[in-house]
């Protein structure tokens, strides 16, 4: 490229996705003269999922934005918690991210997600259908243009990924109300109406069941869930629920 040169820096939660040259604070960019800023940071590393504000010269400009020559553009974070207007708070993760749906639903969270790859178009043409955030540590698929919204998540950790969904989104929790195997609602049942799908210690044992108004899986409390328990009690400590 060959057109006019700009001076860009990012704030350091953004520093995973730059060359490590541009990690420490101002370094020049020479643009083409007709891209958009939003395609010169995308072209930098950084998904624009991940961008909050794009300030030149100290003013906040759209993506659409075309930089000349001599701008000081800064690249900020998202603000956390990040509001993502228009829809109720609900997510779709890539075929990577299983774990992490499971915990979200355990905490009641709307967490669509299929453990077959229906590729990158499919994700994000559902994402877009319905009003649902991108959750994907792929920054090629953060990057399509007909997400509704997305987030990069930034550990691959399974307990550093809820934290960091939680504290970015802020979702309302509300645990043990959706079935962590296909993300349907549960409802409460009574012991007859599901004694056929209970084995015999369970049904002498456990007395508190609900059941999956999706798929008909039914829960009950119990000894076994001890360590989804602690996933729970971690996750309201931390960040609240409305309905704890
Ligand atoms: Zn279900």
């Amino acid at each position: 490229m060959n057109g006019p040169e700009i001076q860009i820096s990012f704030a350091p939660a953004l520093a995973l996705f730059v060359a490590a040259p541009r990690r420490a604070g101002r370094t020049a960019a020479v643009t083409d003269g007709v891209s958009t800023l939003g395609h010169v940071v995308e072209s930098l590393g950084v998904p624009l999922t991940e961008a909050g504000e794009l300030l030149v010269d100290g003013r906040p400009v759209p993506t659409s934005h075309v930089p000349a020559a001599g701008e000081q553009v800064h690249v900020t974070g998202v603000p956390r918690p990040q509001h993502v207007p228009g829809a109720p708070l609900r997510f779709l993760l890539d075929v990577h991210l299983g774990t992490l749906a499971r915990r979200l639903r355990l905490l009641g969270v709307d967490a669509a997600y299929q453990s077959e790859d229906i590729g990158d178009p499919a994700l994000a043409a559902q994402s877009a259908r319905e009003r649902r955030v991108m959750l994907s540590r792929d920054r090629g698929l953060l990057r399509r243009r007909e997400l509704w919204a997305g987030a990069y998540v930034y550990s691959d950790r399974p307990d550093d990924q809820v934290r960091d969904v939680l504290e970015r989104f802020a979702p309302p929790l509300a645990p043990w109300t959706r079935c962590t195997a296909c993300n349907g609602e549960l409802a409460e049942a009574d012991k007859d109406a599901v004694r056929g799908r209970l084995e015999q210690g369970t049904e002498r044992t456990y007395d508190v069941f609900a059941q999956c108004s999706a798929c008909g899986r039914v829960y009950w409390r119990g000894a076994h869930h001890s360590r989804l328990e602690a996933i729970v009690d971690e996750a309201l400590r931390e960040f609240g629920g409305a309905a704890a």
